[in-house]
Order: C-alpha cells, then structure tokens, then sequence
C-alpha cells in the first residue's frame, strides 16, 4: 500500500506529493488530467517569483518537478469512490482499487458555465472567470460581470478600480450579494447594474466584442459593446465522488481544518475541492505543502 496517496494533479495535488515523496514515504498521485485548471490558463502572472508564464508551460513544469521524486503518477485516472476499512480503498473508474494509509484529495472545481453561444468560444479570448488573474487585461476597457452573488459583485467592485466600465448582469430581479457590497457598488461611478435580465449571447469575431441579454419583464433584447466578460455564477467543487463519505458544505467544499484533516481521520484535502477562502494557484500549492506535512504527522502517529 501507498502511505500517501493524492488524488488530483494540479497545483495542490503537486505540491502535496513532491512533501510527501521529501519525505521518503511511498507516495502516489492519481490524476484525472495532469496540471488541472492551469492546462486552461492563458497568461499567469500572479505566480510571485515567476513574472509572467503561460498555464500550459507551468503545468509541464508542475510535472517535471514531480517526476524528480519516487512518485507513481498515474495519469488519466479518474477516481470513483474511496472507503476506509484498515487502509483506504481508492477505486479508479478502469476498476482498479488503489491502497493506502492516508489519503490527499485535490482535486480542485471548475467554474460553472452560463452556457450560451460565444462562451466556449471566446474563453480566454474575452470571457474570463477569474478577476485576480484577467482583470489587469482588461485596464482601461468595458467589461460585464454575469452574476450578481457575492462573488459576482466583489468581481465588479475589484473591476471597477481597474478597468472603464462595468456592467452587472442578474437573472433575478434583486441582487443575491451581501448589503455591504452592494452599498459599495452602488457607490462607484463606473458601474451599471441590470436585473432581471437573461444574457443570451457573447459576441464577437477574434475576441470579444459585446454582450447581448434579454429583459425578462419586457423581453426586448438589448446589446451592449464591451471586450470582456467575467462569469461569476459559482464555482463547483470536483468532491460528487466523495458523497456520504466526508463531511461537505452547502457548496460540496470539502470541510478541512488548519492542517488540510478532513472528518475523516487520516484524509486531508487541499486546494479548489475545499472550504478555504480563496482559490489561487499560489493558494493551492501552499495548501498541499500543509495537508502534506499534516498527513506525514498523522503516519508518524499512527
Ligand atoms: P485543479 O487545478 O482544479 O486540479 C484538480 C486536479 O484533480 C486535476 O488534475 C483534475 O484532473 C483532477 N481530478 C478532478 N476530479 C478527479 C477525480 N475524480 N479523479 C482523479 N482526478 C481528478 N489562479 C492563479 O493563481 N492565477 C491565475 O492567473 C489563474 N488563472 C485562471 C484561469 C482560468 C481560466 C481558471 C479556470 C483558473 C485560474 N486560476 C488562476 C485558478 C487556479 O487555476 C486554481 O486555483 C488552481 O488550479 C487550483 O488548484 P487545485 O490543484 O486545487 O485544483
């Protein structure tokens, strides 16, 4: 059996394996797509000590340096379920049942689509979901932000100091975000707030060039001309596989205390998967280096 076992290749699932292997401890990753959401990535240029890099490069890097070490990669794995009898039992989706003492999972979310046309086709080229990374992009030009939750509105407050304009869709007539953003959107000059609207289409030719929604109550359809659109409809969590086993939140975040320890004794979670405040790539690779450790100490232990 494996003493750690990570399930997840990405910036935490990496991070987790390299602390563990350091350590000289039989260590596997099981992944269903080596580098997760970094692959999507265009430019990065919040990975401090690296200027400026490109997803696709810092994903193969990210496997480089796990290869470095005695680690077994098992790559295009997906897992299926995992019990705990005396070891864990990690069923794989081909069938097989991987073992081992402790448990890592990091296998990090994705962000939800609104899924209409222009989406698919202008990710990276316009539509953007992440305001910490893409915003600067957009310095000094219009965008929109789909959602007006907590994450959406947060996204056009931060927007709002960098770029020209920025115009809030929400499907419902109010917004869902807490009073206090609201109060602080409402109080920045260059924001505009559309409710009860239905987004209908992203266009554009190479990249972005506008945004066409319906009014729910009139149903006249209206377009307005931006280079940028931010989706912020919420982030879901890969952790469906791990139902009844751990404990989750409302969102299907895995619940993780300081260390990365689940409810579970003996599984740590790390990464996008769990209930931590932010989900940054930098973010990720410190949470993985933390439920390592923690795991390392609960072997010692055990
Ligand atoms: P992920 O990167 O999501 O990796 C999860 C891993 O688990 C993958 O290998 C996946 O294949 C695997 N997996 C999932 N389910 C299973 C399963 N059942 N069995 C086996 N394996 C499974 N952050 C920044 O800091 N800077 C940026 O500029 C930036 N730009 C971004 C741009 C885009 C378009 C996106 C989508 C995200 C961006 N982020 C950025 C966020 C950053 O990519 C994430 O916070 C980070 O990748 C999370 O790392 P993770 O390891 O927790 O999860």
């Amino acid at each position: 059996p494996y003493e750690v076992l990570v399930v997840g290749g990405g910036p935490a699932g990496a991070s987790a394996a390299i602390y563990a292997a350091r350590k000289g401890i039989r260590t596997g990753i099981v992944a269903e797509r080596f580098g997760g959401q970094v692959l999507d990535t265009m430019s990065i240029e919040n990975f401090i000590s690296v200027k400026s890099t490109e997803g696709p490069k810092l994903a193969a890097s990210l496997e480089e340096h796990v290869k470095e070490y005695n680690i077994d990669i098992m790559n295009l794995q997906r897992a299926k379920n995992l019990e705990k009898n005396d070891l864990f039992e990690l069923e794989l989706e081909n069938g097989a049942v991987l073992k081992s003492k402790s448990v890592i999972v990091s296998t990090g979310a994705r962000w939800r689509n609104v899924g209409v046309p222009g989406e698919q086709e202008f990710k990276n080229k316009g539509v953007a979901y992440c305001p910490h990374c893409d915003g600067p992009l957009f310095e000094g030009k219009d965008v929109a932000v789909i959602g007006g939750g907590n994450s959406g509105i947060e996204a056009a407050i931060d927007l709002a100091g960098i770029v020209n304009h920025v115009t809030v869709l929400e499907f419902m007539p109010e917004l869902k975000a807490d009073e206090v953003l609201q109060k602080r959107l409402y109080s920045l000059p260059n924001v505009t707030v559309v409710k009860n609207v239905q987004t209908k289409e992203i266009t554009g030719t190479d990249s972005v060039n506008g945004i066409t929604y319906i009014d729910r109550e009139t149903e006249e359809e209206h377009h307005v001309e931006l280079a940028g659109v931010f989706v912020q409809i919420g982030l879901v969590p890969n952790t469906d596989w791990l139902d009844g086993f751990v404990e989750r939140n409302r969102m299907g975040e895995i619940m993780v205390d300081k260390s990365g320890a689940t409810t579970v004794p003996g599984l740590f979670a790390a990464g996008d998967c769990t209930d931590g405040p932010y989900n940054q790539i930098i973010i990720s690779m410190g949470s993985g280096a933390n439920a390592s450790l923690a795991a390392f100490d609960y072997l010692i232990r055990n």
